[in-house]
């Protein structure tokens, strides 16, 4: 397992920039987003990031679950697209290799993509990294693209995927991520955040992924496995993006959520 950074920028020899101090804020027990009508093209949001920049401005292209669906995306262009998990299906190695040649034809500078539960052929088979040529491919590990630490984890606590199975586990699993983390991805979602369908008193999320997330505060957190959880919704300190581009209708239903984020 890795916890550190690596670097794709030429950036890594740069100190890392930390986030605004942590403080104590109470954040409401759970918290679900408006809903947002049917895809017609990228949903845009702007986030100001309050460190100093490396770039100047950054856009961010997220999705999740596209669960063999994605040459039916059009997608726009951006700086870094991050894909939060489910691209297969049914784990099929030639589903990997045909997502692998379809991020090879996107024109983002940097693209960054964890597997999901449906994708656990990457846990039982390591050798499939290899597969995956044309992105950062994070399994509990971190980059830095642009100067902003991304670690991503395709564990989820409904699942048993990657083998992390117990409460205990996962919560080992996060307190390795490091504090100066700004991005987060996982392919669950934290408990009672976008992770159940509108009006449900069933939520989906991992209650040890919450804790995590109010102990480290990433400015951004990317998730997507609840596909009924679809949308954003904040705290003060951090924008939560449930990306599942996939419906009930086993079709592309949502809109890829885009991210202009000023760093100043
Ligand atoms: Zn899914």
């Amino acid at each position: 397992m890795i916890t550190g950074f690596g670097d794709v920028t030429g950036d890594a020899k740069k100190p890392f920039v930390s986030p605004v101090p942590t403080r104590n804020r109470p954040i409401p027990k759970t918290i679900d987003s408006t809903r947002h009508g049917p895809a017609t093209g990228g949903m845009l949001i702007s986030l100001i990031l309050t460190f100093p920049p490396v770039c100047r401005r950054v856009r961010v292209v997220c999705i999740s679950d596209t669960h063999e669906l994605h040459r039916e995306l059009t997608l726009p262009d951006g700086d870094l697209l991050i894909h939060a998990g489910d691209f297969t299906f049914w784990n099929h190695t030639a589903k990997i290799e045909d997502f692998n040649a379809w991020l090879g034809e996107l024109p983002h500078r940097y693209k960054v993509v964890i597997p999901g539960n449906h994708d656990r052929v990457f846990k039982q088979d390591p050798r499939c990294r290899a597969m995956i040529t044309n992105a950062v491919l994070l399994i509990n590990e971190g980059v830095t693209v642009c100067g902003l630490n991304i670690w991503g984890s395709p564990v989820t606590c409904d699942d048993a995927a990657y083998g992390y199975t117990t409460r205990e586990e996962r919560a080992r699993l996060y307190a390795s991520i490091p504090k100066d983390t700004h991005i987060l991805i996982t392919h669950g979602p934290p408990y009672g955040i976008l992770d159940r369908e509108p009006g449900s008193i069933h939520r989906e999320g991992c209650t040890e992924l919450r804790l995590a997330v109010m102990r480290l505060c990433p400015r951004l957190h990317v998730f997507g496995h609840v596909h009924a959880g679809y949308g954003t919704c904040h705290t003060e300190r951090t924008l939560f993006v449930n990306a599942a581009l996939l419906g009930w209708t086993c079709d592309i239903e949502n809109m890829p959520i885009v991210l202009d984020i000023t760093l100043q």
